[in-house]
């Protein structure tokens, strides 16, 4: 059997597109090979938010061309930097054949046959991807099913360049997305995730993001729901109340904040200040207490000056988040913030080491709030290093626990948190206790 190699960088997105071409593969007759260096046909599915995963792509690309004088048949670039470089790929790799664009990857058995004699591209931004057959489908995640609802974005972040790689805005319809949720929890996922570049500005006919989650949350077998990213302009509260009425919506939310200044926000156009931000959490709080925050902040963003750093790091103090996902400002080209006057690499540097630290302290602080707990765990295998199993609390912490029996992966039991670590949680189990 032909074997393929198929290798993702990014978001959870981008993640789901990677089990999307692994299984176009599969049904095409090739099996999922254990090393690179075994496979006929590599495709690299990448991702062209920050600089790093971007320059990644092509160190990979140069390592890749030695197997391209052996055994590999066919090499791919399918992703954001595919969508955005196109016919660039070529240029600087001049040994890959295939480039295909996020919105195509229907078009992957087509573009295989042809790369057998020539260059194959296929990057349109209209072919609506959103329908990908749930029946063929095989997800990696050996607990989740990520369901995409909506895909693209409308806004025009200065920083951004999604909208440019994965187009404009298209939602997906109610029945398809809710088809196929059940196909999964057939096949044994109660974890459901939706996923969207902005998955609460999702909408269809005269149904919004609220109803969207009523009517998922609603599916029998689902018992853990939750959704990625949200806008905070178009958060309602609506759903913040649903969260705290249906137990299966977990307590977790993940809110790009990007920067504490109203300066900076708005030259990021991100349509919102501090004040609507912070307001919200309240809000957000108030209806779900104990609702564990996660957030994106991007340091050092052009013309930042050190007062407006610290009113990041006063956000982390005053929100509290359970996770921060920061980095240092990277120019993306043709975005308009790559053309304005940027901070000095040195004092970018310090300062998203003096936020990082910051941010740990918050979490190695509160964290010690769950020792003594019992909490709930879906486990998902052991841990990475070895001898405990490692699973999540609905609010997605992280926790390494030992057991004296055998536990199956996607089953839930009760851990006994006993201690506490910036990134994850520690127990033993406590079924039957
Ligand atoms: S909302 Fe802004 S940051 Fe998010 S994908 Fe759209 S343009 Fe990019």
């Amino acid at each position: 059997m032909p074997k393929y190699f198929v290798k993702t960088w990014g978001c959870q997105m981008n993640v789901l597109d990677g089990d999307k071409i692994a299984s176009l593969l599969e049904e095409l007759g090739y099996e999922k090979a254990d090393k690179l260096e075994d496979a006929n046909v590599i495709l690299l599915n990448t991702c062209s938010v920050r600089e790093g995963p971007e320059d990644k792509v092509f160190a990979e690309l140069s390592r890749l061309k030695k197997l391209k004088k052996k055994n590999l048949e066919i090499l791919g670039v399918a992703g954001c930097v595919a969508q955005q470089e196109k016919n660039a790929v070529f240029e600087r790799a001049p040994y890959v054949d295939i480039v295909m664009g996020p919105r195509s990857l229907s078009h992957l058995p087509a573009l295989l046959r042809q790369a057998r004699d020539q260059r194959a591209m296929e990057t349109s931004d209209k072919e609506d991807s959103l329908l990908f057959p749930p029946e063929i489908l095989r997800r990696s995640h050996p607990t989740k099913a990520s369901v995409t609802v909506m895909e693209g974005c409308n806004k025009r972040c200065s920083y951004c360049i999604v909208p440019e790689t994965r187009g404009r805005e298209v939602c997906r319809p109610i029945g398809s997305i809710l088809e196929e949720i059940s196909v999964a929890v057939e096949r044994g996922y109660s974890e459901i995730e939706l996923l969207g570049q902005n998955v609460n500005c999702w909408k269809h006919g005269n149904e919004d993001f609220t109803d969207l989650l009523d009517k998922v949350s609603s599916v029998a077998g689902v018992k853990r729901l939750k959704f990625m990213t949200s806008h905070p302009k178009h958060f309602p509260l609506e759903a913040a109340k649903l969260m705290a009425e249906r137990e299966n919506i977990c307590n977790f939310l993940h809110l790009p904040l990007q920067a504490g200044s109203s300066r900076i926000l708005k030259l990021m156009r991100r349509q919102y200040d501090r004040k609507f931000y912070t307001d919200l959490v309240a809000g957000i709080k108030a209806a779900v207490p104990g609702i564990v925050l996660s957030t994106d902040i991007i340091v050092a963003f052009p013309s930042e000056t050190e007062d407006e750093f610290e009113e990041s790091l006063e956000c982390l103090l005053e929100i509290r988040f359970d996770s921060v996902f920061s980095f240092r400002y990277s120019p993306r080209p043709g975005t308009p913030a790559a053309e304005m006057e940027p901070v000095p690499e040195i004092v970018a540097r310090e300062r998203h080491q003096r936020l990082m630290a910051l941010q740990l302290g918050i979490q190695t602080h509160d964290h010690a709030r769950f020792v003594g707990n019992t909490v709930e765990v879906l486990v998902e295998g052991v841990s990475k290093r070895g001898g405990q199993y490692m699973g999540r609390i609905p609010e997605t912490i992280v926790v390494n626990f030992t057991s004296d029996k055998a536990l199956k992966v996607n089953s839930c039991h009760r851990v006994e948190i006993q201690k506490s670590h910036p990134h994850s949680l520690e127990g033993r189990l406590a079924d039957g206790a």
